[in-house]
């Protein structure tokens, strides 16, 4: 389920119950909301707990203020529809976490590879974190198999997986483009009435890229 208020993408899909369990009435349900929040301000004092340090890298769930999940249930009553402002407000406790991208120039230095999120931190809307992350260090595995020289290895490595990280990381900022908490230029404007249209959510973020997996999974069980 997809639902867009203004700047704003809220969505709600099931994923299995305990004990890995997929039976309909056992599996649970999750969601997401990306909501824009101005770093130095709004940002801060969601990550604020009740001694007032700001956790600045994600705040622990119990230590989420209750005032700021009230205001959460309270949103999600003004802005979501009925089914998703229930699933928010039957969520016992909630968390959040900030979305920050890093994207580092080299992935090797001397004889240090940079993989997975510490070199390449995409959006979210990519979905991509972890087959990014397994992908790097499959092509590290396989440059230090295919190398009798570490340097040769790491630069083989590098070479393989630069570039499309790159576009990971490009294909996520079009995609929440029209989600982002500062004033755009723009070009940024153009991307965001690109893909912020209900159309282009559905396309190119829910049905696409879920056609695209089932796809490769396909792939991956007949050779
Ligand atoms: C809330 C949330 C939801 C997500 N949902 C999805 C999703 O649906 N699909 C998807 O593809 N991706 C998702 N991601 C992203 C995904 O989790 C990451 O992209 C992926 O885990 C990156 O893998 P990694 O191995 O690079 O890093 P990590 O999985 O972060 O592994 C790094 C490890 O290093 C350890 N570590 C850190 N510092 C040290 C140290 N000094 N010494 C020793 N160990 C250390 C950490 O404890 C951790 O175990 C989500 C992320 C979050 C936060």
């Amino acid at each position: 389920m997809f639902c867009l208020p203004p700047g704003e993408q809220c969505l709600s899909y099931p994923v299995a119950g305990p004990d890995n369990d997929l039976r309909p009435g056992h599996r649970r349900c999750n969601f997401l909301w990306y909501r824009p929040a101005p770093e130095a301000t709004e940002l801060h004092r969601l990550l604020t707990d009740a001694s007032g340090h700001i956790h600045e890298l994600g705040i622990p769930p119990p230590l989420v203020r209750p005032e700021v999940i009230a205001e959460l249930r309270e949103a999600a009553r003004a802005l979501l529809p009925p089914q998703l402002a229930e699933v928010v407000g039957l969520t016992p406790r909630p968390f959040l976490q900030p979305i920050y991208e890093v994207e580092t120039p080299h992935m090797v230095r001397g004889r240090v590879a940079l993989l997975g999120d510490a070199a390449y931190l995409a959006r979210p809307h990519v979905a991509a974190g972890v087959t990014k992350a397994a992908q790097d260090a499959m092509a590290l595995a396989d440059a230090l198999q295919a190398n009798d020289e570490i340097e040769s290895a790491l630069a083989q490595f590098e070479a393989a997986r630069v570039g499309i990280n790159r576009q990971v990381m490009q294909r996520g900022r079009d995609l929440g483009s029209y989600l982002q908490p500062h004033p755009m230029g723009a070009s940024e404007r153009r991307k965001a009435a690109l893909h912020g249209t209900p159309q282009a959510v559905m396309s190119e973020v829910a049905v696409l890229d879920f056609l695209q997996a089932m796809k490769s999974r396909l792939r991956g069980s007949f050779g």
